[in-house]
């Protein structure tokens, strides 16, 4: 690409189109302000000046020599309106200078936030459709073998059709998570009097089966403490910390739910004896999309690592605070500091 063709691509980029709206802005009141200034000035010049006759009668030699001193003082009239113009002028091609300098500055700053929402709604768009692809491909795939082969029996009938439907229900908790996470949270929500402990039983009914398919021990000690929440949304968001305990849990463990008043804040914890986070994985966890390391999580089957920014969401929702304190191969306890 030419060094041309580059400035055109520049100057056809929001950034330039911005600085020059404010350039443009900038000139405008620069040179009307220059107009204005030079007009004040040179008025009282072109006022006439006072003819001497209109005073007293004046001998004839006195008349001449005071129409030379008018002459010249036009001369000077002229000199100085000239000066003053040429210094307004390059007054005014300062301001270009430095109001380019500015404009630019400006435009930057104003846009970089809107390129930083835009290159993530990318990264998040590019990253969602990596996450759609891997179920597609292997349903995809699985069928096209299937579709293959000669005879099909009514078992491998059955297992493919199985297969099909935990691909299909893949997809479907991906597109409810994403569209979780592209609900506009500033809408305001409905906030009473919210039972914990009720709200706590609720939420381990969606995990009862997965626990005991593992043989996970669910030890619940909520308490009855009331808060002012949205009871839904505590619901969903500690069915993603309950979900994510008995995913990371290893069998033969117990999952414990406790609660505790402090200050004017109740604390509910979840706490685990799972395989816990590596310090390295913990700044990364809220991220949309992070999974830690499938070796350790249990492979593809961990999820799409959304859990976690929606429950961190909802949190902010429900003026809440998540903390996480974990220890490899010990446990995690997310705790939720809920407002009274
Ligand atoms: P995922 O779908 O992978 O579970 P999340 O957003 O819920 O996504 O969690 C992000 C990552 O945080 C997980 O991949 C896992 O590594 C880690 N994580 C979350 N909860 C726990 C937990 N209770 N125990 C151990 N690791 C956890």
């Amino acid at each position: 690409m030419t060094r041309q063709q580059r400035i055109l691509l520049w100057l056809a980029t929001p950034t330039a189109k911005l600085a020059a709206t404010y350039l443009a802005i900038i000139m405008l009141m620069s040179v009307s302000f220059s107009i204005i200034l030079y007009q004040v000035s040179v008025r009282p010049f072109d006022r006439p000046a006072p003819r001497s006759s209109q005073f007293m009668p004046l001998p004839r030699d006195r008349m001449v020599f005071n129409s030379q001193i008018q002459q010249e003082l036009e001369v000077r009239f002229g000199e100085a309106r000239r000066a003053l113009m040429i210094q307004l002028i390059w007054v005014n091609i300062g301001a270009l200078f430095v109001g380019a300098g500015i404009s630019y500055a400006l435009a930057r700053r104003s846009l970089r936030p809107i390129e930083e929402a835009m290159e993530a709604q990318t990264q998040f768009i590019s990253d969602a459709s990596h996450e759609l692809r891997t179920p597609l491909t292997v349903l995809q795939t699985t069928n096209e073998v299937a579709l293959r082969k000669s005879k099909l029996s009514i078992r491998d009938t059955k297992n493919l059709i199985s297969h099909n439907i935990a691909e299909t229900q893949k997809l479907r908790d991906l597109s409810n998570a994403l569209l979780e996470l592209l609900k506009d949270d500033s809408r305001p929500i409905s906030l009473s009097s919210v039972d914990i402990q009720a709200t706590t039983s609720d939420a381990l009914q969606s995990i009862v089966t997965i626990a005991q398919a593992k043989n996970i021990t669910v030890d619940n000690e909520v308490k009855r403490l009331r808060i002012r929440s949205n009871e839904l949304l505590l619901e969903q968001l500690l069915g993603i910390l309950l979900a994510n305990a008995v995913k990371y849990s290893r069998p033969t463990t117990t999952i414990t739910l406790v609660s505790k008043k402090v200050a004017d804040k109740v604390h509910l914890s979840v706490i685990d004896e799972g395989i816990g986070i590596h310090p390295s994985d913990m700044p990364y966890i809220f991220q949309r999309f992070y999974r830690a390391d499938k070796s350790r999580t249990g492979g593809e089957s961990s999820g799409y690592g959304l859990g976690l920014s929606i429950a961190e969401k909802i949190a902010r929702r429900i003026h809440a605070n998540i903390s996480v304190v974990s220890t490899p191969d010990e446990g995690s306890t997310f705790t939720l500091e809920l407002p009274e």
